[in-house]
């Protein structure tokens, strides 16, 4: 079964790659991370122009270590989840000037999860080590008509198929495979590589069976913290009830601060889940969507809270009764 795969595969890999900025050849490891992290959850065509202007003004490891973190996230506006834009910035600062060589070192960098420590450890230092995102584990689960999760049997699987010696190639075909032929919605078994071999050809849209998603939390917001440049904090603690701009109940009740003075950005949430409470008030559609949940719970509504390149964060001045 390897060899059934592996050299139809790489074979069509070899003629059919796209020619992407980050796959020149000899592989640069940092060139190569930050693409990656940059390709999480955005699309390719999306992520080219802001990795062409991103390299254009980091384009070393040490030039990125060096860099303000506003001029890093100034760069990375407009892509989302900036979290990314953090990690790989003190992912750079504590590495020492050099990225690790094996998927193991790689994860105790900030920002490195199973799959970019493998994705840059396979393709740029050539380890042999699986790897599985969303497009190999759409492959994968037709292939082999994963039933159930099929996240975790295709990390098996993709460390079973593993060609010694071959592993960056045959992860990137993998993965191309998944984001242009394996589609989705379309997958196009006329000219797939893997078309003898696959299981589930016939029925694809069968695989993989759709994730159960877990309820989401409801979150009760305590308190909020906006931070100054300066570094001075805006706290007020919410009183217990109903909330009120009548009667001085509501968080933002008398503090009506300019948006030069008011806020840089939000430093801190109180909630059940911190982490979800800080993220609620980022820029981003999930950021977005929970802040207006939020808002529900706690019975006011913050108007806007807005984030570009040339200006800091404004915040509505009140919020409004639900
Ligand atoms: S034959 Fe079709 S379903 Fe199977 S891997 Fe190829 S594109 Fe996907």
């Amino acid at each position: 079964m390897i060899s059934t795969l592996t050299v139809p595969l790489l074979s069509w890999f070899a003629q059919s790659r796209r020619d992407l900025p980050w796959r020149k050849e000899p592989r640069d490891p940092y060139r190569v991370w930050v693409s990656e992290v940059m390709l999480q959850q955005t699309r390719v065509d999306v992520v080219v122009p802001y990795y062409e202007r991103f390299l254009a003004r980091f384009p070393t490891l040490e030039a990125l270590a060096a860099a303000e973190l506003d001029d890093v996230l100034a760069l990375w506006s407009g892509l989302g989840y900036y979290a990314r834009a953090r990690n790989l910035h003190r992912a750079a600062q504590s590495c020492g000037g050099e990225l690790p060589r094996t998927a193991e070192a790689l994860r105790a960098l900030p920002g490195f999860g199973p799959y970019t420590a493998a994705a840059v450890a396979s393709l740029a230092f050539n380890q042999d080590v699986a790897l599985v995102d969303g497009n190999v584990a759409r492959v994968l689960a037709r292939v082999f008509k994963l039933s159930g999760d099929a996240r975790p049997q295709a990390w098996k699987i993709a460390g079973e198929l593993l060609p010694r010696g071959r592993s960056g190639q045959f992860n990137e075909a993998l993965m191309e495979l998944g984001a242009t032929v394996c589609t989705p919605r379309a997958p196009d078994c006329a000219r797939c590589p893997l078309r003898q071999a696959c299981g589930g050809k016939d029925d694809p849209a069968r695989y993989p069976a759709p994730r159960r998603r877990p309820a989401r939390p409801l979150l009760r917001w305590k308190a909020l913290a906006l931070r100054r440049k300066d570094g001075a904090v805006l706290l007020q603690r919410r009183p217990a009830g109903p909330c009120s701009r009548a009667s001085g109940t509501c968080l933002w009740s008398g503090r009506r601060e300019s948006a030069s003075t008011a806020t840089s950005r939000i430093a801190a949430g109180s909630s059940r889940r911190s982490r979800t409470a800080r993220s609620a008030f980022r820029s981003s559609p999930r950021g977005r969507a929970e802040r207006r949940r939020a808002a529900r719970c706690a019975g006011w509504r913050p108007k806007a809270w807005r984030r570009s390149a040339s200006r800091p964060w404004r915040a509505s001045p009140c919020a409004r009764p639900a």
